[in-house]
């Protein structure tokens, strides 16, 4: 695996503790429809392990993922951002973010995200090539 730059080398990702709070993360997920409990935890660049669980609702549509609780447990908890991040069944596996989920976690993080998954950890700009970002929203547009 190659290195990954930029990110704060002080830091030492325990990877096998973020999993284990992951799948305790997961055993207290809301998902009576699909039965598909899922936690996510995330290592903050001060050090901080939060969390968060998957969430459904009666009407589908409005399923919260647990990413999305473990950003808000974050901003909560202090801001700053996410240095590395799983998400995980109960069982401590590694889960693939969804789509609006790498989204949500290249603002959370930054470019220099790790994110765990099945083949090890890989960089968020590989998993969500070319993505809109807070400065497209300054970037004029082509052409006018
Ligand atoms: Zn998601």
């Amino acid at each position: 695996m190659g290195q990954h730059g930029g990110m704060n080398e002080r830091t030492e990702i325990d990877w096998q503790a973020l999993r284990s709070v992951a799948a305790e993360a997961a055993a207290n997920a809301y998902a009576p429809y699909s039965r598909f409990p899922v936690g996510a935890a995330g290592l903050t660049d001060d050090g901080r392990i939060v969390s968060g669980c998957n969430v459904e609702n009666a009407s589908y549509g409005l399923t919260l993922c647990a990413e999305c609780g473990m950003v808000s447990d974050m901003h909560l908890t202090g801001g700053g951002r996410l240095v590395a991040v799983v998400a995980t069944n109960p069982e401590g596996q590694p889960l693939a973010p969804c789509g609006r989920c790498r989204q949500l976690l290249l603002e959370a993080g930054g470019t220099d995200l790790l994110v765990d998954g099945r083949n090890g950890p890989r960089s968020i700009v590989e998993l969500l090539a070319d993505p809109f970002s807070p400065e497209d929203l300054n970037t004029p547009s082509d052409g006018g």
